[in-house]
């Protein structure tokens, strides 16, 4: 009989399409079934075999025996006053967060790929707990599934239906990259939720191995954590550049860029506005100069309060000095609205704590 390594089920929301196939091989099934089951799961958000109708009776007890449908458990839903939700879930050794955003028309929903964060960046209090463990594809594919499923019964509590999916949750994507993959699979596949590309968003804080690994296997639209323009900067901010300073991050973008079709348009610069840190016109104008040969648009991020750090926002007459200069050179600059503030759902707030 099918088991994996620890005697359980085999838990099918880990496959993605082909590994579903490869499955229904093993089992001496017709690998269409796979695609049927997925349909079930990702379309229907059917997770009860039984009402697998199309399924012949004996492969439903067949999958019975062998292999359950899990999601991870939302354990608390709570609403903030601009009509952000954020749900923790409880999983093995750790709780991880989704965060839902409606705004002007649009639905994104924001979901994390780690249980904490090794990065340690300096303003972020994902960092600042530190790091328990990767989450699987069925915790990270399963917030989707969860949400979408609540929306069919809650209607009322999401202003807009889900358009847009971004991995700016809690922990560091690339750094989970097989899961991650897998993941995106299923959220772009037509067997799976059938997202369309550009609607989905993965950021990260530059692991240069893992975005050249990037260009040769997969195209995905890519948010770059940037917040300085000199390594000196970064280095104290993210310790990760440590590692891969901003020439050779920069450089392994260019090169994703080159072949990617979905950025197009260029990557997108995220940047914290840090009071008196990051924040003045000498700083746009050495940003200028590292992106002078990046397609890039820059989003600024009002820094969003955590207790027991030596930082503050910029005030919004500088976000609007810096963003105002680095238009004038040419850049395209949108200013980030915090959301679901005082809920801590907002950017760098996730702890999986409840305040
Ligand atoms: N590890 C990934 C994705 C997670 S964070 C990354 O670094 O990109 C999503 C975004 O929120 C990142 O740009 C991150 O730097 C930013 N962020 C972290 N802490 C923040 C804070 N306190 N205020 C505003 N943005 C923050």
């Amino acid at each position: 009989m099918l088991y994996n390594q620890k005697n359980k089920k085999i838990n099918l929301i880990n496959y993605d399409h082909f590994t579903m196939q490869n499955f229904m091989y093993e089992i001496n099934e017709k690998k269409f079934r796979a695609d049927q089951i997925m349909y079930w799961i990702y379309q229907r958000l059917c997770n009860n075999f039984d009402n697998m109708i199309n399924l012949p009776l004996s492969l439903r007890n067949k999958l019975k025996n062998i292999s359950v449908i899990q999601f991870p458990i939302a354990t608390k839903e709570i609403i903030s006053s601009d009509h952000t939700i954020k749900w923790i879930f409880s999983a093995d050794n750790g709780v991880f967060e989704t965060v839902y955003i409606p705004e002007n028309n649009r639905g994104t929903l924001c979901i994390s790929s780690q249980v904490g964060c090794i990065l340690r960046c300096k303003f972020c209090a994902t960092g600042m707990q530190g790091f328990k463990r990767n989450l699987l594809v069925s915790e990270m594919i399963g917030q989707i599934w969860v949400i979408y499923n609540k929306m069919k019964y809650d209607k009322n509590i999401f202003r807009y239906p889900i358009t847009n999916i971004v991995f700016m949750g809690m922990g560091e994507p690339l750094l989970n990259f097989n899961n991650v993959f897998k993941t995106l699979n299923i959220i772009f596949s037509k067997h799976g939720f059938h997202i369309p590309k550009k609607k989905v968003i993965l950021s990260t804080a530059g692991i240069v191995p893992a975005i050249n690994k990037l260009s040769n296997i997969f195209d995905v639209k890519l948010a770059l954590s940037l917040h300085a323009p000199n390594d000196i900067l970064r280095n104290q901010l993210m310790p990760i550049n440590k590692k891969y300073n901003i020439k050779l991050l920069l450089s392994s973008v260019e090169k994703f860029l080159k072949r990617s079709r979905l950025n197009r348009k260029g990557v997108t610069i995220e940047y914290i506005m840090l009071k008196n840190i990051n924040d003045t016109i000498q700083h746009a104008k050495e940003l200028i100069k590292i992106l002078k040969n990046l397609p890039s648009k820059i989003n600024l991020i009002p820094w969003n309060y955590l207790p027991d750090v030596n930082f503050s926002c910029s005030s919004f007459y500088q976000m609007n000095l810096f963003s105002n200069f680095l238009m004038k050179h040419g850049f395209f600059v949108t200013i980030r609205k915090p959301r679901g503030q005082d809920i801590q759902a907002a950017c760098g707030q996730l702890t999986g704590l409840v305040y």
